[in-house]
């Protein structure tokens, strides 16, 4: 099987090259995997998009590929999110369908969810009963239309494409080196290594409640998406639900530190829950065991330190 992976320099992208290693090279037609970054095609350009899919003729193209920034970047920037997600999702897409490609699994965010609903965690029902959040409504908006666009080519053309909507990520291979970069919980660890005078500064309230999940374990559940051939889309998170607060205090456990936290600028909190309920995932996957919280984070902190 000859499978084919947008956004491999990513952060997933890394963790799925370590449970499935690249061992090919172009139009190989022997079993083979393949991971691209933007430098080898950018899927902005439906010509070296088309160009890519005929070269390679994958059986499987995972689309992990995406514009991915944090709420200040996703605030001062909404048209360029919005532009570039729509771009890559639909030429991609369109590429696939044009040349048969058998299977296609698109890779979205719990934050393509309503920004309040009535009853929580939220299933997969839910995702068109509101608006997504304020603060990164374009991206959110761009990524929700993936899944519209999906579905309509399953039932339009017939074919067999899927989506996963994963939680908030963590991970060993995000940016280390640029702050305005990091996902949450790296920057987190970080500030901890980086703590002066026994204080954690903090954005926001500390309020919000999120599921955070281990990348590794988002990788493991594409690799059995691939191997099992599941064509269903479905939620991807552990079910602990933690406050940013309760989520600092373990960080700072895990860690071996007991400063105090202060928050700042408490409009920076985003939306206050997103929670997902994972009991189709674990239908289809009923012995699946997510990273524990703390595990992972103390994982991410040797790596840093
Ligand atoms: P990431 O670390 O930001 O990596 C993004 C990837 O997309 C990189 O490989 C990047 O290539 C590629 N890319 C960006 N623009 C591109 C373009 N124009 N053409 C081709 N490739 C392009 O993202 P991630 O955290 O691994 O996320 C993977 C997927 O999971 C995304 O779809 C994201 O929306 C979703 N997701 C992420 C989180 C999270 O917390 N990280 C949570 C939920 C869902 P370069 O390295 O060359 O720039």
């Amino acid at each position: 099987m000859k499978i084919l992976v947008t956004g491999g320099s990513g952060l997933v992208g890394k963790h799925l090259q370590e449970i499935l290693p690249n061992i090919t090279y172009l139009s190989s037609k022997e079993s083979s995997i393949t991971y691209l970054s933007s430098k080898d095609c950018d899927l902005t350009d439906i010509k070296m998009v088309r160009w890519m899919i005929s070269s390679y003729t994958p059986d499987v193209v995972v689309h992990l590929a995406a514009k991915v920034g944090g709420i200040q970047d996703n605030i001062k920037y909404p048209a360029d999110y919005f532009d570039d997600n729509i771009l890559m999702n639909t030429n991609i897409l369109k590429a696939c369908k044009e040349y048969n490609i058998k299977r296609f699994v698109g890779i979205l965010s719990t934050c393509i969810y309503p920004n309040i609903v009535e009853t929580y965690p939220m299933s997969e029902e839910d995702l068109f009963i509101g608006p997504p959040p304020p603060t990164n409504f374009s991206y959110a908006f761009a990524k929700r239309c993936l899944a519209v666009q999906i579905d309509a080519y399953n039932k339009q053309f017939g074919t067999k494409y899927n989506y996963l909507i994963p939680c908030n990520l963590y991970g060993d291979y995000d940016n280390l080196h640029d702050e305005s970069k990091m996902h949450f919980i790296t920057a987190l660890l970080n500030k901890i290594k980086n703590a002066k005078g026994k204080q954690l500064n903090l954005l926001g309230t500390g309020k919000p409640l999120r599921q955070f999940m281990y990348a590794g374990d988002l990788a493991r559940i594409i690799k059995e998406v691939i191997d099992k051939d599941i064509t269903e889309s479905f939620n991807v998170a552990p079910d602990f639900n933690y406050s940013i607060n309760e989520m600092a205090k373990v960080a700072l456990e895990v860690t071996g530190n007991d400063y105090k936290i202060i928050y700042d600028q408490p409009e920076l909190d985003g939306q206050y829950r997103k929670d997902v309920s994972n009991k189709k995932l674990l239908e289809i996957f009923p012995n699946f065991k997510f990273t524990q919280l703390k595990t992972g984070l103390k994982q991410v902190y040797d790596k840093i330190s």
